[in-house]
């Protein structure tokens, strides 16, 4: 079978779910294939909850991406009818020279966002539920909160089908080659032919980078949830942020509030190299106890039972920015990898550039961290 599409859309994770939707709206004739049934457990997007935040720590070259992108979750949330975004404030916590203070500082001032500066006594007295050490303080930005990854990705490829978008799931892809301006796919099913092709295929995407080496690494990262040990309300929404500590020079943990399945938390970072059809789903009692002995110290209450863990992965880049930038010998092929840990609330507006990328060749956004370097 070979038919002709505008553009092919490898992958329907987060970026590849947002992608084929704003294709799709802009009236390409478009074809999504994924290996899974996406939303599904096996790559970068699941998991129940992604933090969304403003005062990029990163970089404040983020801040401007950012705003589209809630912009754009809002759009979603309403065309699909459904939640995808709760609001609960954000904490940035370490010490006031920190990557994680002093980054969104920078970027909250930059931009003139909305922030308050809070001492480590503020921080116990507004939100009892952390315990920041005397000398940290915390970033505190009202707009942060929690995205719901699954509902997002479901969202966009409901919508994707809707604007006429073909998907095809449980259809992995063999092989992609140039055929004239134009690209050759060939899955376990069949052989698409289009004009443009974006790879989208998260921690798979160095398998499908067939002559080229760009440095992306896989790494495993695991997400907890605990059930609160004693004052269970201080972890409700309405009195516990999301909140991102540095807990020692370049260490990294985060948590969300409570959300009716305990408190989850994660490391960002300090994972193991992984490769993604042999990634280690048990979860050793090492680190469990590491997980615990953060919470002993910074979110006391909140190490009771553990419920349930998810081992999950960061597709990263040396530098921890993102890849968005035609394939260095195909330019008819995008290759589109925003992760590096902290890819997901910027995806609505990821399937936006896409989507400028592809009809015009250039987006409104400025891309240049995530060119080639
Ligand atoms: C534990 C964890 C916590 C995170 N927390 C946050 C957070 O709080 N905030 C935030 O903004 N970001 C966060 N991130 C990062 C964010 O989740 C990722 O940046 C994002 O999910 C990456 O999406 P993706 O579309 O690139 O990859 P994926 O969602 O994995 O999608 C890739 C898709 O490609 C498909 N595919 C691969 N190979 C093939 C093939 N050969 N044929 C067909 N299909 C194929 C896969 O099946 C998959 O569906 C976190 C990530 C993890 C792992």
């Amino acid at each position: 079978m070979e038919t002709v599409f505008d553009v092919i859309v490898l992958g329907l994770g987060a970026m590849g779910s947002a992608s084929t939707c704003h294709l799709a709206r802009a009236g390409k004739r478009v074809l999504g294939l994924d290996r899974f049934t996406p939303p599904h457990v096996f790559g970068s997007s699941h998991g129940q909850t992604r933090i969304i935040r403003e005062a990029y720590l990163e970089h404040p070259a983020y801040v401007p991406m950012i705003q589209r992108a809630y912009d754009l979750w809002h759009e979603l949330e309403s065309e699909a009818g459904r939640q995808l975004f709760l609001r609960t404030g954000g904490l940035m916590v370490g010490k006031p020279e920190s990557a994680v203070v002093a980054g969104a500082r920078r970027s909250a001032e930059e931009h003139g966002l909305r922030h308050e500066i809070l001492s480590a006594d503020e921080v116990k007295r507004r939100f009892p539920a952390l315990a920041p050490q005397e000398e940290m303080i915390a970033v505190w930005e009202p707009r942060a909160g929690i995205l719901f990854p699954e509902a997002c990705v479901e969202s966009h490829l409901a919508l994707a089908r809707r604007y006429g978008a073909s998907l095809r799931f449980n259809e992995p892809v063999t092989r992609w080659e140039p055929d004239g301006d134009g690209v050759r796919v060939l899955t376990t099913d069949g052989v698409f032919i289009s004009r443009r092709l974006v790879l989208a295929a998260g921690p798979w995407i160095r398998s499908l980078l067939f002559d080229v080496d760009l440095p992306f690494s896989v790494e495993r990262q695991v997400q907890y949830w605990f059930e609160p040990c004693s004052n269970r309300e201080q972890f409700n929404p309405e009195r516990c942020p999301i909140h991102i500590w540095e807990h020692a020079r370049g260490r990294f943990f985060y948590g969300f509030p409570d959300l009716g399945n305990g408190v989850k938390v994660a490391l960002h970072h300090e994972g193991d190299l992984a490769d993604p059809d042999k990634l280690r789903r048990e979860v050793g009692p090492e680190e469990i106890e590491s997980m615990r002995e953060l919470l002993r110290s910074f979110l006391p209450q909140a190490g009771g039972a553990l419920r349930s863990t998810a081992v999950c992965m960061y597709t990263n880049l040396p530098d921890h920015h993102f890849f968005i930038d035609p394939h260095p010998r195909h330019p008819q092929v995008l290759i589109v990898s925003p992760c590096s840990g902290h890819g997901f609330k910027f995806s609505s507006v990821v399937g936006e550039i896409v989507e400028e990328l592809i009809s015009k060749g250039s987006s409104r956004l400025d891309l240049s961290l995530f060119r080639r370097r």
